[in-house]
């Protein structure tokens, strides 16, 4: 595609828009300005992009028939689920000269669940059913769907595949893509691909279906999918604890995974900035916070008693608070009580937000290294950028964290946002250096900028190559991801450096 066709006359839009129209029936083309503006802006509020209408398909055929049309008038497509994106992947990019020839497709009417099969322990569903009711679905089965995060009552399965969300489990049971078995796609061109296997055991050949998860809308559109149940837990113990100090923390998370094992099934690191805020908002936190804390669930079977578990939990810790690991604890006693103390760790980006926000990195780098990767950072920000408020927290378990940067207060609650590149830059780089990734959860979205400045160059032409034998048009979610040289959409500006 070129420039040239960026523009777009009242009489060719007013036909585009009824051809859509006769495809997928007037009720399901949005053409009313407030409902597309509020669609093209992220979940962040920071880019308010513009298009052309909003597509609500009620099947996979349907989908087909929009791409196929799309691709025969050079329209641009951007699959939208619950839209809760944080890094600008499910909105038009605000510059883009072809916003006029966006649309932004929705998953929200393919919302079936379709079946559960509980003895091979999968749930077939459409792309648009929100993560919410999935997991309460399951639940009702008897199984457990452990993909969660704080956006799931919003969150769509297609949006949390095609971004391979991870979360708060991801310790015990992995990302997105470890709990999905089989997928249907519809490819640019309007094939609709299927992949929808419910197998655990599959070597027939490249997988597919593993490419098409995280690859936030650039190579197909998801709009079903096989997902991996697990066992469903009796009940967990949830912990609050204050640590004597950052590297207390590899101390208390390798004895809690010697005693035990794969019932640690989420481990979060917070750090005090990071939980001010949201005591400033009201919380109550149930000990007196130091420097580091930690929110781990240890989960139990039915054949466990949580009492005697609890107890040998107590027992396997006594030696963490002789030796000085440990400064105190709050055990949650009720299912109440730790959904409160979770409530603490979720409510931290709302109350960052409310308080001034802040710089916002989602990297991961090996455990081993993390507290290594912590401190060489800090020592960095000391000289460098001495008006820093490191307002770290996340899943240490997985070696990621939402390495967040406000300013301290003297500087003025802003005055990160005068900042934001050349931090970004300063992280990534140590990150690079710590063997991490620059986009560990959220996906890349309109950050390919980063991306192009710390991925090895062979990988990064083979994604851009793998890009345009999917999408060889260059209709699909444009400027997200990787670029390739007809992708006209992308504005150097808007990229987060
Ligand atoms: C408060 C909050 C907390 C969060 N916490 C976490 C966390 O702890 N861990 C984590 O991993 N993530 C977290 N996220 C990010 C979250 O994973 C993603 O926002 C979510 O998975 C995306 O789902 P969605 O339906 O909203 O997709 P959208 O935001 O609509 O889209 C996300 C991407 O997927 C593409 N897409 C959407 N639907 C489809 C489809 N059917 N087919 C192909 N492409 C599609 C879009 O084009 C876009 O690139 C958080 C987000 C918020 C707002």
């Amino acid at each position: 595609m070129s420039s040239t066709i960026s523009t777009l006359s009242e009489e060719d839009r007013l036909r585009l828009l009824r051809e859509l129209s006769d495809r997928l029936g007037a009720d399901h083309v949005i053409t009313d300005a407030g409902e597309i503006k509020a669609a093209s802006l992220d979940s962040r509020r920071r880019r308010q992009g513009e298009a052309l209408a909003l597509l609500r398909p009620g099947t996979p055929e349907e989908v087909a028939e929009i791409l196929r049309f799309a691709s025969r008038s050079h329209l641009v497509v951007i699959p939208q689920g619950g839209n809760t994106s944080t890094v600008g992947g499910a909105t038009p990019n605000p510059e883009s000269p072809l916003n006029a020839r966006t649309l932004i497709l929705q998953l929200s009417r393919m919302n079936r669940i379709l079946g559960i099969d509980a003895v091979n322990g999968t749930m077939t569903v459409e792309a648009g059913a929100v993560l919410e009711r999935v997991q309460a679905a399951a639940r009702e089965a008897g199984k457990l769907f452990p993909v969660s995060f704080a956006a799931q009552g919003t969150a769509q399965i297609g949006g949390m595949l095609a971004a391979n969300a991870g979360g708060v489990h991801v310790v015990r049971y992995g990302m997105a893509r470890r709990n999905c078995l089989g997928i249907e796609v519809v490819l640019a061109d309007g094939r609709i691909l299927n992949l929808m296997r419910s197998v655990r055991k599959d070597n027939a050949g490249y997988d597919l279906k593993d490419l098409f998860i995280g690859s936030e809308g650039t190579l197909g559109v998801i709009t079903k999918a096989v997902l991996d149940l697990s066992a469903l837990p009796a009940g967990r113990i949830t912990v609050f604890a204050s640590l004597g100090e950052l590297r207390a923390v590899e101390k208390l998370f390798t004895t809690l995974e010697d005693f035990a094992g794969p019932s640690l099934t989420a481990f979060e690191l917070i750090s005090k900035p990071a939980l001010e805020p949201v005591i400033a908002a009201g919380r109550k936190a149930p000990i007196e916070p130091s420097d580091w804390m930690v929110l781990f669930d240890l989960s139990y079977t039915k054949r466990e008693d949580p009492e005697a578990f609890a107890e040998s939990l107590t027992d396997a810790l006594s030696p963490l608070f002789e030796d000085g690991t440990l400064a105190d604890a709050a055990i949650a006693q009720t299912e109440t009580q730790a959904e409160a103390l979770w409530t603490l760790r979720e409510e931290i980006p709302t109350a960052v937000r409310a308080s001034g926000g802040n710089i916002k990195n989602d990297i991961s780098v090996p455990r081993g290294s993390l507290c290594a990767f912590i401190e060489e950072t800090y020592v960095r920000f000391e000289t460098e950028a001495p008006w820093l408020l490191p307002m770290i927290f996340g899943h240490y378990g997985d070696g990621n964290l939402h390495f967040n940067l406000g300013s301290k207060p003297d500087f003025g609650p802003g005055y990160w946002k005068a900042h934001e590149r050349e931090i970004h830059r300063l992280v990534n780089d140590e990150v690079v250096k710590f063997g991490g990734s620059v986009a560990a959860e959220h996906g890349v979205g309109a950050k390919i900028q980063v991306l192009e400045r710390t991925k090895d160059p062979l990988e990064l032409e083979l994604m851009k190559k793998l890009r345009g034998v999917f999408d060889p048009e260059g209709i699909l979610n444009p400027g997200r991801v990787v670029r390739y040289p007809e992708d006209v959409w992308q504005n150097p500006k808007e990229a987060w450096d």
